[in-house]
């Protein structure tokens, strides 16, 4: 030990020289290097100064706080086209991608569904400098890019403006974004196909979508199809609205699980529970009740369901109708059949472009549909199960892949994506369900089928007091709990029927999308509750 201390005092000395001498060195070199840094940084910044002819044409915008408002006019990128050859014009839109390939920079502008490529090009008023923020603003930021518009000899295949592009003489950010993105848009606008093949990039599988929903959404097949939902929203409200119907709101927090106790999500209510609809139906009978004749509504159903499927969300838009009739529930069927008919002939008409749109990403058979629609009886979709090696009892529910079924043999027998099943076993239906007077095992009760899946349930409800009653205590229903909803039928109640249609599921369908997700803006299901 003792000889070995001073050999270590040796070295230790001998390594503390160096080190000093190598740290000397490093912070000669490191003065150096910043001596010569500082003066070519100086000299390269007052030729930038002196060399930036765009000065003031390019750069990060303050954020908006609405200073002034100088009035000055935003033209579209969809209005982008031949008929403003050589015009200056200002456009707000995202950048969509860029490219610097020497003295150009390609900036394709996205506005919505719609893209026109810009070009950059270093010149006499566009500098080094302006290329180079040009090029390097990070995708997905919001610019404003004022530009001449100029025709072009070859279409522009990549962008909705095809004919045209845009000269840009001044590019700002408005809205920058962060650099790295959590998925591509380019990725998130694959088609299937594509995927399949296994073209560059990665796949978006369907929770990052779902995670990044503020992302996704701007794909143009989202813009596309939430532009549809508003649409049969428009459509059907129009027609309805068209046939006297009075448009209602109905309460969302109720005091009783409106179908039952299962599947129902409780809520504090102050001091006690409360719950939120599963449907509005009994509202919207209590309207008819209150003489309203016809009404409809469009509002939000929660169902408590575990259910794990690519059709069930624990919230979903449920649009309703109930109507009073004179002799017959088919008066009410008829009104349904043909609300479909137009709310599918609308679609078809008015957002073919978008449709055009979502099937390229997700390619479909356009929507076949008859005029008056087909009606088959729930004994003829039996027997046509049956005929096709299906076996079931006459009061067995529809099981999904039976549904599947019936809807292809419905296709191919009478080509049509669209049926309505009418006389349900009354054993398989609610407590309200008229039963059929010729029939006691049969209802007056009514699904309908988009593409093989059920859109809507319906029937004739009792709109008898003490009928309703019997059949409530025969469902073991505890009275006390609907009494509000009987006691609606004790002062005199127009026969009447309806349904309930769920929005999601009528344009995943109408779209042949194959998950219900896909047509929720921020849908909820048993493990989802954000964004
Ligand atoms: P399913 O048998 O498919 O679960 P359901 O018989 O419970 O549906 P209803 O209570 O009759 O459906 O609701 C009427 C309509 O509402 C359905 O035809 C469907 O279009 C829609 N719907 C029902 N449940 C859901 C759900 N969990 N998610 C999305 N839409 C739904």
């Amino acid at each position: 030990m003792a000889e070995a201390n001073p050999a270590v005092d040796v070295s230790a000395a001998a390594e503390s020289k160096k080190a000093k001498k190598k740290a000397e060195k490093k912070a000669e070199k490191a003065k150096l290097k910043a001596d010569a840094q500082a003066a070519s940084g100086g000299a390269e910044s007052a030729a930038a100064a002196e060399e930036d002819v765009s000065k003031g044409l390019y750069g990060d915008m303050p954020v908006i706080r609405s200073t002034d408002r100088p009035g000055r006019t935003f033209v579209r990128v969809d209005e982008l086209s031949e008929s403003l050859a050589d015009k200056t014009v200002l456009v707000r839109a995202r950048l969509h991608t860029s490219r610097l390939t020497g003295k150009y920079c390609f900036v394709v502008l996205r506005q919505q569904c719609y893209t026109v490529q810009g070009i950059v090009t270093k010149g006499d008023k566009v500098s080094k400098q302006m290329l180079k923020f040009a090029s390097g603003i990070p995708k997905e930021s919001i610019v404003d890019a004022i530009g001449v518009v100029r025709t072009v000899e070859k279409p522009v295949t990549s962008c909705t403006q095809q004919n045209v592009e845009l000269h840009v003489q001044e590019l700002f950010t408005v809205s920058k974004s962060e650099p790295r993105l959590p998925l591509q848009i380019e990725d998130a606008s694959r088609t299937e196909a594509e995927e399949e093949e296994g073209a560059a990039g990665p796949k978006v599988n369907q929770d990052t979508r779902l995670d990044n929903r503020i992302i996704d959404l701007r794909t143009t097949t989202n813009q596309a199809i939430f532009r549809m939902q508003g649409g049969v929203v428009r459509l059907f409200k129009e027609h309805l609205a068209s046939r006297r119907f009075v448009e209602i709101q109905t309460p969302h927090i109720i005091s009783a699980a409106s179908e039952g106790g299962a599947n129902v999500f409780t809520v504090g209510y102050f001091d006690r529970k409360a719950y939120l609809a599963q449907s509005p139906q009994l509202y919207k009978q209590m309207a008819i009740c209150a003489d309203f004749e016809r009404v409809f509504c469009v509002g939000p159903v929660f169902r408590a369901e575990d259910s794990n499927t690519h059709r069930h969300l624990t919230e979903f838009v449920g649009l309703d109708l109930e109507m009073a009739f004179n002799e017959h529930y088919h008066e009410v069927l008829d009104v349904i059949g043909s609300l479909f008919v137009s709310l599918f002939k609308g679609l078809r008409d008015q957002f073919a472009s978008e449709i055009d749109t979502i099937n390229k990403q997700f390619p479909c058979e356009p929507f076949q549909f008859l005029e008056p629609s087909l009606r088959l009886e729930w004994s003829e979709g039996i027997t046509l199960l049956r005929e096709n090696g299906v076996v079931m009892d006459d009061e067995d529910d529809l099981s999904t892949p039976n549904e599947k079924l019936l809807g292809r043999l419905v296709k191919e027998k009478y080509g049509t994506d669209f049926f309505i099943l009418d006389k349900f076993p009354l054993a398989i239906r609610p407590f309200y369900t008229m039963p059929d007077p010729n029939n006691p095992k049969s209802s007056n009760s009514y699904d309908m089928f988009m593409r093989g899946e059920e859109i809507l349930s319906g029937a004739q409800r009792i709109h008898d007091a003490a009928m309703l009653t019997d059949r409530a205590k025969l469902h073991n229903i505890d009275l006390e709990k609907i009494k509000a909803y009987i006691d609606a039928f004790r002062y005199g109640a127009p026969p009447h029927a309806g349904g309930g249609i769920g929005l999601e599921r009528v344009l995943m369908l109408y779209l042949g999308l194959k998950n219900i997700r896909k047509t929720s803006l921020f849908p909820r299901d048993p493990s989802r509750l954000t964004p």
